[in-house]
């Protein structure tokens, strides 16, 4: 950007310079140091910059501090999220975060160490629309509130932080491979993998704390036909046992190697429900 404008010095040096010079700060006990312009006074060594060249030197600055700590750069979440097809209030919608808080961050404010989890788990997971997702974005919020729906139902509580979602994966796995099935997209987004124990989300044991404080009201209300078919997975499987039975009967986990995604188009072979 060019600019026209002068800069005088405020001790009365008369015009200042424009100069390419190295900043350094310390941001959260994390010394930095960038290379950014601004105007600096011959005489007296005055340095000052516009407000444009002042945002840039944070952004320049919160940037090379998440460089450092291995955080997500702004131009990072904004290069993924592109390529994602998925706007700033989708990217916030599926954290559970306000739209302000993205836009924050892809300007030059750092996220936690949590939120850059978050931030990673959604942006490089598999492109809605192919298999892995189910044509939905992933959702944690929305994981969650599946999850207490089938509380209800089911009249026990399945979100248990040692329960390492293996009861609870059972039925999640059917919610969104049932919904795919009938209605053409999966209810969480959420991509599943044949381990040992039955289908289980990817990372999950990454994203079970996130799910446990994940706030539900940040998640899109579920449909009355996603309600029917959580209702009808707990009516069927009213005992964990039984939906983990019912998962391990299953051919589409089956006849997959430990460690192997299980795509939603499988979801025409499930043969228990
Ligand atoms: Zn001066």
């Amino acid at each position: 950007m060019r600019e026209n404008k002068t800069m005088i010095c405020p001790n009365n040096h008369g015009k200042m310079i424009r100069k390419e010079m190295r900043k350094k700060a310390v941001l959260r006990d994390i010394p930095v140091s960038v290379k950014v312009e601004e105007y600096l006074c011959e005489i007296c060594g005055f340095e000052a910059g516009t407000p444009e060249q002042t945002t840039i030197i944070k952004r320049k600055l919160c940037d090379a501090y998440r460089e450092k700590v291995g955080l997500l750069s702004g131009e990072q979440i904004r290069r993924l999220r592109s390529k994602l097809n998925l706007s700033q209030k989708a990217l916030a919608e599926s954290l559970g975060v306000g739209i302000a808080s993205v836009k924050r961050w892809e300007t030059g404010s750092i996220q936690n160490v949590s939120m850059d989890k978050s931030l990673r788990n959604i942006l490089n997971a598999v492109k809605p629309g192919n298999d892995h997702s189910g044509n939905q974005l992933f959702s944690i919020p929305r994981v969650k509130k599946v999850i207490l729906e089938f509380e209800k139902y089911l009249g026990k509580k399945l979100l248990i932080k040692n329960d390492k979602l293996l009861f609870t994966a059972k039925y999640l796995w059917y919610a969104d491979m049932l919904s795919f099935r009938e209605l053409g997209k999966s209810i969480t987004g959420s991509s599943y993998a044949a381990l040992p124990y039955g289908p289980q989300l990817n990372n999950y044991s990454d994203l079970i704390d996130e799910i446990i404080h994940a706030n539900v009201s940040d998640a899109k209300a579920l449909t009355n036909d996603e309600l029917k078919i959580i209702q009808r997975i707990a009516i069927k499987f009213p005992n964990k046992y039984d939906v983990y039975r019912a998962a391990h009967n299953e051919m589409v986990w089956k006849q997959k190697a430990i460690g192997m995604p299980i795509p939603y188009t499988d979801s025409v072979l499930l043969s228990e429900i």
